[in-house]
């Protein structure tokens, strides 16, 4: 099974350079391939749990293989990135969702899409939309963007700025590096 998938990425502990090295081990995979980047926003904690701001970006990628297989690798990047789960919705050195998987709908018990939060979260959105504007939502079936509109304010996005795939193909992970 293959499909395009769209991916969210989020980070607020050093969160320029953990996007950074998180997309670029995502490109560099021979299973993926680069179809569009959105730019990074800065955006506020969907949280209770007082903590920094996010970074987030989405990227669309061709995955050769299953959604399964893709979130199996998600989740070893978000490992290899210092991703405890120590407190629900608390700070994350790197966040990976699959939002979108085609046209999927699937629910088991740890792999839920389109993502249950998607249409409920800005950060996730916008993104999505800027890379592709007509985009539906397949399980509720109706446009992404109609979603916007029933977010409150207290979700706030603004945009960071443009990062192209060469800024990320070249990212040097100083930190990484050393160990
Ligand atoms: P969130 O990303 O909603 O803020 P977490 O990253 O802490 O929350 O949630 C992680 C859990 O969500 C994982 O255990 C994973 O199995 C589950 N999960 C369910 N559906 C998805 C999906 N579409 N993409 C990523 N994780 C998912
Ligand atoms: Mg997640």
């Amino acid at each position: 099974m293959a499909g395009v998938a769209f991916i969210g990425a989020g980070s607020n502990i050093d969160p320029l350079e953990n996007l950074l090295s998180g997309l670029k081990r995502i490109i560099e995979n021979e299973r993926a391939a680069l179809v569009a980047l959105s730019s990074f926003y800065r955006t506020s904690p969907v949280s209770d749990v007082a903590q920094d701001d996010y970074l987030n970006c989405a990227l669309k990628i061709a995955w050769r293989g299953t959604p399964r297989e893709l979130l199996t690798f998600l989740q070893a990047l978000e490992a290899a990135h210092g991703r405890t789960r120590t407190v629900k919705l608390g700070p994350r050195t790197l966040d990976l969702d699959i939002l979108l998987f085609g046209d999927t709908v699937m629910d088991e018990p740890d792999l839920i899409i389109p993502h249950p939060g998607l249409h409920e979260r800005r950060f996730a959105i916008v993104p999505c939309l800027e890379m592709e504007q007509g985009l539906i939502h397949p399980r509720l079936g109706r446009p992404l963007s109609e979603f916007l509109d029933r977010i409150g304010p207290e979700q706030k996005i603004e945009l960071f700025r443009r990062v192209s795939p060469g800024e990320i193909a070249s990212f040097q992970d100083k930190k990484r590096e050393k160990q």
